[in-house]
């Protein structure tokens, strides 16, 4: 969690602007506010680093992702092409829309890949919501090329990859819109909170108004505005904004520190364990770096590798194939449509079987992989301990699955 490892004085300072003038609220109140917008001011600070020509902050990175396939114009009865690794709140979204998601293979990029998006393409195929997992990248020359050729809408959810880049542009700005998160567990934190980018004016029109009940929010009477379409309530609040500006502001240094961190590790650990891999990055120099992703040999050498991590004690990493919230094996809730209510995907026909599905190089791929979260106030003792419990649990690892055979 680094940007939560860096609060200070510049996180209270926001906040007690905010606080001082007593106005929470993002939009209006402009006698009372002491021209105080931290919401406005964040956006900006995202769009700093990203080169995003419009940024929304809003209530959530679920949220961003949801107010960003609908400012799409993805809808009812839609298919959405999604990885079977991600947070669930990307096929939530899709869901909660209507429309239809359909899982493709994610490769060792842990992203969708261009062939696996190939082969999930129907006669309803509509868009593609791409996911950029654990600080990385997706291949996005290759995936462009499909997207193209396919004609579909590109939508990506960069929850996870806030100041990731791949050849020089952003995370989020490879198609109509992107979201970022800016929950406890990011590289910058708002508390709650989320950024929908995009470079189409429309799109993010379609957004701002979508995200609070439709309002326009042209002149400064709340109260008479026009609401050109329906929407919700998925603002953020000045507070949570306070937050998210200051650590917005912490991201390229944590950024860098991070990208030092991981080197280090890597280079510790792949001189002493040949059989060990790495998860693939389309372009290192734009990794953002808040996980080191361990590829080991086989599923059954990871399981090994993780029993002996807990034997050990070391914590603080991941291992996605058994956990509840990233991978499909968890999600019966989704594959059952267990929602609380009547939902238009429990009426519409879905070209694959949720509880069959067959995507055998994803099972491979995060069977394989388990990941340690980047710390940013790592010592560089605390990364030496770290390095060599991983290098002893990856020996013993790797000479039991041996011997199993
Ligand atoms: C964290 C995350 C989200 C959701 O963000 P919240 O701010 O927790 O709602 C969505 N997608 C991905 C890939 C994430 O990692």
């Amino acid at each position: 969690m680094p940007g939560t490892e860096k609060f200070g004085q510049e996180e209270l300072k926001e906040v007690m602007d905010v606080m001082q003038t007593g106005i929470l609220f993002r939009y209006n109140h402009e006698a009372q506010r002491n021209n105080i917008w931290k919401a406005k001011e964040f956006e900006e600070e995202v769009k700093k680093i990203t080169g995003a020509k419009y940024a929304l902050a809003v209530s959530s990175g679920s949220a961003a992702i949801f107010a960003a396939l609908a400012a799409s114009g993805i809808g009812y009865g839609d298919e959405v092409i999604v990885p079977p690794f991600t947070f669930a709140a990307t096929i939530e979204a899709v869901m909660l829309l209507g429309a239809v998601p359909v899982f493709a293979e994610i490769d060792e990029t842990l992203c969708l890949s261009a062939e696996g998006i190939e082969k999930a393409i129907t006669p309803r195929t509509k868009a593609v919501c791409l996911v950029h997992m654990c600080g990385g990248m997706a291949d996005m020359s290759s995936i462009l090329e499909v997207i193209k050729k396919h004609q579909l809408i590109l939508v990506e959810d960069a929850g996870q990859a806030f100041a990731a880049s791949y050849k020089g542009t952003y995370t989020g700005l490879f198609g109509q819109a992107g979201s970022y998160s800016f929950d406890f567990f990011k590289i910058a934190t708002a508390g709650e909170g989320g950024v929908l980018v995009t470079n189409d004016e429309h799109t993010y029109k379609m957004a701002e108004y979508f995200c609070d009940h439709g309002h326009n929010h042209e002149g400064t009477n709340r109260g008479m505005e026009q609401h050109p379409v329906v929407g919700f309530n998925f603002r953020i609040s000045e507070l949570h904004a306070a937050v998210g500006l200051a650590q917005t502001r912490r991201v390229p240094e944590i950024k860098s520190i991070n990208r030092k961190h991981k080197q280090y590790l890597q280079t510790l650990i792949k001189n002493s364990v040949n059989e060990i891999s790495f998860s693939r990055l389309p372009d290192k120099s734009g990794d953002s770096a808040t996980f080191l992703n361990l590829m080991l040999p086989s599923t059954e050498t990871a399981k090994i590798f993780v029993e002996e991590l807990n034997k050990k004690g070391i914590g603080g990493f991941n291992y996605w194939y058994t956990n509840m919230y990233h991978f499909i094996n968890q999600w019966d809730h989704i594959k059952n449509l267990k929602f609380p209510n009547k939902m238009a995907i429990h009426y519409l026909s879905i070209s694959q079987d949720y509880n069959n599905l067959y995507l055998p190089k994803s099972q491979e791929v995060i069977g394989r992989l388990v990941s340690f979260g980047i710390r940013v106030n790592w010592t560089e003792q605390e990364m030496q301990q770290l390095a060599s419990g991983i290098i002893d649990c990856l020996k013993k690892a790797i000479y039991t699955a041996k011997h199993l055979q």
